[in-house]
């Protein structure tokens, strides 16, 4: 399947199966701002679930935080957002759509690395067992024009970037005859910044109000809260603090989906360090990040580090950790080694003393910062866009049947078990109720009874419920259920009284953490 009609169908599954719809949809909609449905929030509260144990049950050193969203207005002075959170904007002439010169480029690049896997792939095939990549990619002539020129780009992009030079950016975008996917056209406005904050008034009047800002991050209520939890927790350095939350960012390209939205969720780990430290862990939280997306099973070739080109005002190494996305290999985490920065510029703003006094040097300092930061809606997106399968099925009778099953893995699946009775009558909905109604304590539950069995089996693979239970007439006879698993389809007999005990096993979060602990 062309993989810009998998990412149409994507967002046509989450809409139908009750994941995701457009917010304010009865007026139209608002552009990138999304609403979860009755699976999504679900699928939702388990992506937090997931991150929030993996850090703060697991780690002894890490505690979690739930700060406002609200903040005095001085804090996005010192953070540098007011002057600096920036983004450089396009528009073209012709179709009047606007895009960010950023991605317009990195696009361009993105293409480059296409042709040179489209040739990779190309030879693979023909050459079979023998074909030696690196020979291939260090002599084949297409291969190498490709990679000069994507180079050459790539380090104007990049001094472009580092000199916060726009009309380069602008020339970059004509030399590279970059059009507008919409219009075709090259005309383009010239470049310039666009910044990403939304303000708002607090105060009743006019007069006393203040403009304060949504929080485009959640990571300055760590910040400012550094010396509260370290005092209150008696924290002793290297630890951390988690937290999920919602940010809000005015952004100028809004048409992937839950991609990028104006108002998103973000789960953030500071992870405060001594001076001189901060490089190594930034290392360790490299290769810790990836273990627990790997964890996911959804092919470790299907993710790879990004270093940045340009690094923000804050940091001293930055990565990000992308996924192949229909669209091709997208960030879905950024890890920023944000040094002292923000402590500091907090300790100058507010006149406060933010410092630590370590006990083994016999010395204060302020603390370095190394930060983990993944977008909870992007990480849904990579989900989605992982787990759905379109699949061909042989009947009993022969016959072929087509499924869409969204194979999650089944801590994160919003439903964990259906309860189906066979049919209608003999009594078998009592029965099933009385099942679900113990289970329904330790699992989330879904009873069923409309529609044939085989209908109810798609339904419930297409919202990724890992686990089926049937109850017929045997059951009545001997309390025993069939149940079915969604990825083979195959399905076994079991006692009522062990239901519980082997889909907890299977459904626990407990697996997922002990691949990454
Ligand atoms: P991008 O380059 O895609 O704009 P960024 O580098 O500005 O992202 P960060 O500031 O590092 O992003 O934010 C950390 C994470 O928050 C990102 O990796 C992403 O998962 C998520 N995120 C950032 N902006 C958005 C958005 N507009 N919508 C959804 N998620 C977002």
């Amino acid at each position: 399947m062309a993989q810009e009609d998998l990412f149409k169908k994507l967002v046509s599954h989450c809409k139908e199966y009750g994941f995701v719809f457009p917010s304010s949809e009865i007026y139209d909609g608002l552009s990138a701002v999304y609403d979860y449905g009755q699976n999504g929030v679900e699928l939702k509260n388990n992506i937090k679930k997931y991150w929030w144990e993996s850090m703060v049950l697991l780690n002894e050193e890490v505690v979690g935080l739930d700060s406002a969203i609200f903040m005095h207005p001085t804090i996005w002075k010192a953070s540098g957002h007011v002057d600096a959170f920036n983004d450089p904007l396009i528009d073209n002439i012709e179709s009047k759509k606007r895009y960010r010169a950023d991605v317009l480029i990195e696009d361009k690049m993105a293409k480059y690395e296409d042709k040179i896997a489209k040739e990779v792939g190309k030879a693979a095939k023909r050459f079979g067992e023998s074909f030696d990549e690196k020979q291939f990619k260090d002599t084949n002539p297409r291969v190498l024009a490709n990679q000069e020129k994507l180079d050459k780009l790539h380090q104007r992009f990049k001094t472009a970037l580092e000199d916060n030079n726009l009309a380069e950016l602008k020339q970059i975008i004509l030399d590279e005859e970059i059009a507008c996917p919409i219009s075709g056209s090259r005309n383009w406005t010239d470049v310039r910044q666009f910044n990403l904050m939304f303000s708002t008034e607090m105060g009743s009047m006019a007069e006393s109000a203040s403009t304060i800002y949504l929080r485009p991050e959640t990571a300055q209520g760590i910040f400012v809260n550094y010396l509260n939890v370290q005092k209150s927790g008696r924290m002793k350095i290297p630890f951390g603090i988690a937290q999920i939350g919602k940010a809000f960012r005015n952004e100028i390209v809004a048409r992937q989906f839950i991609f990028r939205m104006r108002e998103f969720e973000q789960m953030e780990l500071q992870y405060f360090v001594s001076p001189g430290s901060e490089l190594d862990f930034f290392e360790q939280w490299k290769e810790r990040r990836m273990l627990w997306h790997k964890s996911l099973g959804f092919g470790d070739e299907n993710y790879r580090f990004h270093d940045h080109d340009k690094l923000a005002h804050y940091a001293n190494a930055a990565t990000d950790i992308e996924y192949k996305f229909p669209f091709g290999f997208k960030e879905v985490e950024g890890i920023h080694s944000r040094t002292d920065f923000d402590l500091g510029s907090h300790q100058k703003f507010s006149g406060k003393k933010i410092q630590y006094f370590d006990p083994e040097k016999n010395e204060s300092y302020t603390p370095f910062v190394v930060e983990t930061s993944i977008g909870v809606d992007r990480m849904f997106l990579q989900i989605i866009s992982a787990s759905y399968c379109e699949e061909t099925i042989t009947k009993d009778d022969g016959s072929t049947d087509q499924r869409v099953v969204l194979k999650l893995p089944p801590a994160l699946a919003p439903v964990k078990l259906a309860v189906l009775p066979l049919t209608k009558k003999d009594g078998l909905p009592d029965k099933a109720r009385g099942i679900m109604n113990e289970l329904k304590f330790d699992l989330n539950c879904q009873y069923e009874e409309k529609d044939s069995i085989g209908k109810r089996y798609r339904r419930q693979d297409a919202i990724g419920t890992p686990y089926c239970i049937t109850i017929d007439h045997q059951t009545l006879e001997d309390d025993t259920v069939t149940i079915r698993h969604r990825d083979s389809m195959k399905q076994d007999r079991v006692a009522i009284q062990s239901l519980r005990e082997i889909i907890l096993e299977k459904v626990s979060f407990r697996k997922l953490h002990e691949k990454i602990s």
